[in-house]
């Protein structure tokens, strides 16, 4: 099978992101992608803002009943920081037959070197970069490929942002997320 690998906080998922789980679905004749919500991303100055239970709900609303897309919960379950590395290596482990695909945001993909065993990483997937505003110059990191796709102006920050301020932000995450979000009072203060 072909894996694509989705990792990121989450935090909420939004239409962006199924945008190109759904784009690299076609562009790499994906069988399955999978959804990986870190716990804490070593990278992210803040932590999330909201728990990964909730974080973890909203995605499988929003994945669930799409066909191929998976949410895997190990990075939650696994206590300290997320990382990657180990998260491929277990999927190696346990698929040995099939083939993994990360895939990466531009703007992830510029920091790819400070990753933890960032040399590793390629040997264990292939990295895809997608396209992101923002992010236009971002080189593809060696060995990686570039997803063919127009960048989608969406980022869970402009929605929390927007949450916050009660504007309104439907239209940028399914409408289970929203629910989700105003049912939990999600990100009512601040980003
Ligand atoms: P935040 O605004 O809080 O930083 P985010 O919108 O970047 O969040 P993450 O959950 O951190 O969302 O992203 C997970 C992965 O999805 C990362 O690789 C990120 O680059 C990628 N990603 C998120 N939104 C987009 C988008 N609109 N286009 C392309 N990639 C995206």
């Amino acid at each position: 099978m072909r894996i694509g690998i989705f990792g990121g906080s989450f935090d909420p998922v939004h239409l962006g992101h199924l945008a190109v789980a759904r784009r690299a679905a076609a562009r790499l004749r994906l069988d399955e992608v999978r959804f990986v919500p870190a716990r804490v991303q070593p990278l992210k100055s803040a932590g999330p803002r909201a728990p990964a239970e909730d974080r973890i709900a909203m995605l499988r609303a929003a994945v669930g009943g799409i066909r191929g897309f998976v949410v895997d919960g190990r990075e939650i379950a696994r206590s300290g920081p997320s990382y990657t590395v180990d998260t491929l290596r277990e999927l190696r482990k346990e698929r040995p037959g099939d083939e993994l695909f990360l895939l990466l945001g531009a703007d992830a993909a510029r920091d790819l070197a400070e990753w933890r065993e960032s040399a590793e990483l390629a040997k264990l997937a292939t990295v895809v970069v997608v396209p992101r505003p923002g992010a236009e110059d971002v080189p593809a990191p060696p060995g990686a490929q570039k997803l063919d796709m127009r960048p989608i102006d969406i980022s869970a920050t402009a929605i929390r942002d927007a949450v916050a301020h009660g504007e309104p932000m439907d239209h940028l995450v399914p409408e289970a997320v929203a629910d989700y979000i105003a049912a939990h009072g999600l990100y009512r203060t601040g980003v």
